[in-house]
């Protein structure tokens, strides 16, 4: 599908952009390969613009992505509440990309919020919430980074759009697709990355940097995952996989290591619904995936907390991982038909 962006949207990008002072970038809290991107790319573009801009993210994000240009000015909330707060009092303007609803800031959300500013919203999550001077938001296109593309050609600002602007654009759009295995068949998401090569970047080694950088205990916690913790359900066309913090602590968990594990359970032939279970301090996080018409943001909205895109979702519950687990397999005959007729 072959998606257009407003030209009164772009319009009033521009004007925001062109008389901002002092932005302050915003991801999602546990920002992803897209979050991080979109940040780092708006900020480096503004900067070469010669305006002020800092990125201040909910708390941290995965080493896979700490080789990005511009992470060491990040400021993560979580460590440095009293330097984020004096930022936003500072600040004119507020980018919030890749969340339509400030929740999913956790912390920061009072900060968003009450910030007195101009408020811009880019994102791609479906229902957008945020109350925003200006909301940017196309459910349709695969990434917010290539969003962001999208909207900084069309306000003729590519030019400030450096290489390592680039490289950022790319590897949200890499991640958000799974490596455009998946929402990657607009041609236009091709036309950009054509654009992004012109602008110098090395896809090879953005590939390499993302996904051939996990740690040993990574590919052991996959391996114990799959071996030993992978359930598949044929008869609901459903597999999930639960971990719970003593396998985490087992394998030194850290920020990023299950990223993309979730998807296991959707390789396996007939499958089209998938869930992680992962044990936290006080609540069990989920993720969902799913394949064709099966929606797993309605899923997560109404069980477990959440929201997200058809196709991938997440959520949260409060209540002991076994008892997480066993919520789920006693919801799936309700939608057993939805399952077994999903294409
Ligand atoms: P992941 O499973 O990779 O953490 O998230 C997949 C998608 O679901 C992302 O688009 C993310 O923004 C959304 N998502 C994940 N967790 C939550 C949640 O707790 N609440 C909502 N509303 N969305 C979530
Ligand atoms: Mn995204």
């Amino acid at each position: 599908m072959i998606t257009k962006i407003d030209p009164l949207l772009v319009d009033n990008f521009r004007l925001i952009i062109q008389s901002s002072g002092f932005s302050i970038v915003v991801p999602h809290i546990n920002p992803d390969g897209d979050a991080i991107g979109a940040c780092l790319a708006l900020n480096g573009l503004l900067q070469n613009m010669g305006h002020k801009s800092s990125v201040v993210i909910p708390n941290e994000f995965p080493d896979f992505l700490q080789w990005m240009d511009g992470v060491e000015g990040v400021i993560d909330f979580e460590k440095s509440p009293d330097e984020a707060k004096r930022l936003f009092s500072e600040a004119d303007t507020l980018f919030c990309l890749d969340f339509n609803d400030f929740e999913r800031s956790e912390g920061m959300k009072e900060l968003l919020s009450s910030f007195a500013g101009k408020k811009v919203l880019v994102d791609h999550h479906p229902g957008p919430i945020a109350n925003c001077d200006l909301l940017i938001s196309y459910p349709s296109i695969s990434s917010t980074c290539e969003l962001l593309f999208r909207l900084v050609e069309e306000a003729g600002f590519l030019d400030y759009l450096d290489k390592n602007c680039a490289d950022a654009i790319f590897t949200g759009m890499m991640t958000d697709t799974g490596n455009f295995s998946y929402n990657a068949s607009d041609p236009e998401t091709y036309h950009i990355i054509a654009k992004l090569l012109e602008k110098g970047i090395d896809k090879d080694q953005i590939h390499s940097n993302v996904y051939h950088t996990f740690s040993e205990d990574r590919w052991r916690l996959i391996g114990h995952s799959l071996k030993d913790k992978m359930v598949i359900l044929p008869e609901f066309r459903t597999g999930y996989i639960s971990l719970s913090k003593k396998e985490l602590d087992q394998f030194h968990f850290q920020p990023g290591d299950t990223e993309g594990l979730v998807n296991y359970p959707l390789s396996v032939k007939g499958v089209v619904f998938c869930a992680l279970f992962m044990e936290k301090d006080d609540l069990v996080k989920l993720s969902f995936r799913s394949k064709g018409n099966f929606s797993t943001n309605d899923f997560s909205r109404k069980h477990f907390n959440g929201g997200g895109h058809i196709n991938a979702s997440g959520g949260s519950i409060k209540i002991p991982l076994e008892e997480a687990v066993a919520l789920f397999e006693r919801l799936l005959p309700e939608y057993k038909q939805a399952l077994l007729n999903c294409q």
